[in-house]
């Protein structure tokens, strides 16, 4: 593998993810052109970034089922290339998208599994029904596999990915597929893995489904990580406000009057009545977007606004931090 400078693992490496310069192309795409990233111990760290970004790839080479070309990996204190049983010990995975099991059942892939670390049987069949209720699917365990609906498979791969309790879980876009309930299922799940000391590093594209679980985030834009830098300049970018009044009208002739900056809030502009034909705009309630700095600058917009008459009925940010900081970094789609 090529080093460059400053590429090494430091030395006093924590025992969660660390990744230094990591690349891996197949044929000629780069899916990996230069990965550098630290989940720690303790922490729920969001890997974002759209399709084609080389998440999927970044998370097999973690899982040590995928050979990087250069670069430096530690997942739990072990390189998963060069020591990759030890790194597999202490590594759950769970992939975005699973091959059918035949005719098995849940219960019986958990204990699979739980045999393929070597666990012994008496203890296999404890953790293997703990996890089931975990996972909501003790009433399920006993079916085959191959009839359960995508989300309820997508919880039996996270409770295989948990078999053996491992301390760093890697988890591949586990929210798609699954309902609002489950969600909120895995997000309290991995809330409390992180909080007894699990490193977990969790991929999507779809930014609102890890606003509220991730402690940190990372992000990921044509196989690089988009550096720190990016990221707090991104987040400090103007912040998009969703502000509503009793009269369109009204409101967007007061913000262009005092020089706002604001667009059309597609959420709310009233169902085109015609089909290819630009229609009037009818006033009435409604709301636009505003590029408003921060907090103080809401709050001075609504006491003007008030002052000058016009009737706000609400003012929110749009969308979570996490994704204005997505909007912000201009990403190119590949
Ligand atoms: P993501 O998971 O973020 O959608 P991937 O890691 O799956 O991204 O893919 C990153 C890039 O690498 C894409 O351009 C994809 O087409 C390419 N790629 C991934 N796996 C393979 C493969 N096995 N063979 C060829 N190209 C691949
Ligand atoms: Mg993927």
């Amino acid at each position: 593998m090529t080093d460059g400078p400053g590429q090494q693992i430091p030395t006093d490496a924590h025992g969660g993810i660390i990744v230094r310069g990591l690349q891996r192309s197949f044929g000629s795409v780069q899916a990996l052109a230069g990965v550098d990233l630290d989940a720690r111990p303790g922490r729920v760290t969001a890997l974002i970034g759209p399709n084609g970004s080389g998440k999927t790839t970044l998370l097999l080479v973690l899982a040590g089922l995928l050979v990087p070309h250069a670069g430096h990996v530690r997942v739990g204190g072990f390189d998963p290339v060069t020591d990759g049983a030890r790194a597999r010990a202490r590594t759950g995975w769970m992939p975005d998208t699973f091959g059918t099991w035949d005719s098995l059942t849940a219960r019986e892939v958990l204990l699979t599994f739980a045999a393929a670390y070597r666990m012994p049987r008496a203890l296999a069949e404890t953790r293997v029904a703990e996890l089931l209720e975990t996972v909501h699917l003790s009433e399920l365990a006993d079916r085959p596999a191959s009839v359960l609906s995508r989300g309820q498979k997508q919880r039996v791969g996270l409770a295989r990915a948990l078999v053996h309790s491992p301390d760093v879980l890697l988890l591949d876009e586990p929210a798609s597929g699954l309902d609002p309930r489950s969600r909120v299922d895995l997000r309290v799940l991995l809330r409390s893995l992180a909080a007894r000391g699990t490193t977990v590093l969790v991929s999507s594209h779809v930014l609102s489904e890890l606003d509220e679980l991730a402690d940190d985030a990372v992000f990921l834009s044509g196989g690089r990580t988009v550096t720190a830098g990016t990221l707090v300049a991104a987040e400090s970018a103007r912040r998009s406000w969703r502000i509503r009044a009793l009269s369109r009208t009204t409101l967007t002739a007061w913000l262009t009057s005092v020089g706002a900056v604001w667009h059309p809030d597609a959420e709310d502009l009233p169902t085109a009545a015609g089909f290819g034909r630009p229609q009037p705009v009818p006033d009435g309630p409604g709301g636009v977007l505003v590029d408003i700095a921060d907090e103080q600058g809401a709050a001075r917009l609504v006491r003007d606004a008030v002052t000058a008459g016009v009737a706000l009925t609400s003012i929110a940010p749009a969308g979570g931090a996490l994704e204005q900081a997505y909007l912000a970094l201009d990403e190119e789609r590949r």
